[in-house]
């Protein structure tokens, strides 16, 4: 079988699949000198989270989860079973794009083959306090043809055929100073 998908490597994917190369070849490096601020407090964020800080009777998070059906490993951030919703936190939100979606899919798909009932998805922007609703994939078919096309991609990719061609991306990446695929 194939190496498992991480789940947090969908959204990194979208955004550019090189720079989940750069991430692991540079993540036991002092991580001050990789992150922006953005990605640091975001880190920052999620830590209440790793640590389980975070108390609440009917509230499970940072568990381990893995999905059969897409091959994907990682982590869920938090699932009330009381609402029955599983929720994605970021520093902050100002638009929510695919890849985020994606990567809440990935631990819906894990935890309902767990067994867990979801019956809602959520990302929700800390900073602002803010609360998204997000589809299940069954509500949103063609949001689901996109994840099953990006779980062919991943399986199918090749870094060495892989070349950008949105420089904006680039622009606003950690890892430009160092990739030599970057335009
Ligand atoms: S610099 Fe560009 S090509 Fe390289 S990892 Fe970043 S976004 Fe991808």
């Amino acid at each position: 079988m194939e190496n498992p998908i991480i789940i947090s490597n969908l959204n990194d994917f979208v955004f550019c699949p090189a720079s989940i190369y750069f991430h692991n070849a540079y993540s036991g490096v002092d991580e001050l000198t990789y992150q922006t601020s953005d990605q640091i407090n975001g880190k920052a964020a999620h830590e209440t989270i790793d640590t389980k800080k975070y108390t609440g009777a009917a509230r499970i998070q940072s568990i381990d989860v893995y999905c059969e059906k897409y091959n994907l490993i990682g982590k869920i951030d938090l699932y009330d079973s009381a609402t029955r919703a599983l929720t994605e936190r970021k520093k902050k939100i100002s638009k929510i794009y695919d890849g985020q979606v994606f990567q809440l899919y990935g631990q819906y798909f894990a935890m309902t083959e767990m067994g867990y009932d979801v019956e809602k998805l959520l990302i929700h922007s800390l900073d602002d306090n803010k609360t998204y609703d997000i589809d299940l994939p069954e509500n949103d078919p063609a949001m689901m043809k996109k994840f099953e096309n990006l779980i062919k991609e991943i399986e199918l990719f090749n870094l060495n055929d892989f070349r950008q061609n949105n420089p904006a991306k680039c622009l606003r990446c950690i890892y430009e100073p160092m990739c030599d695929r970057s335009v």
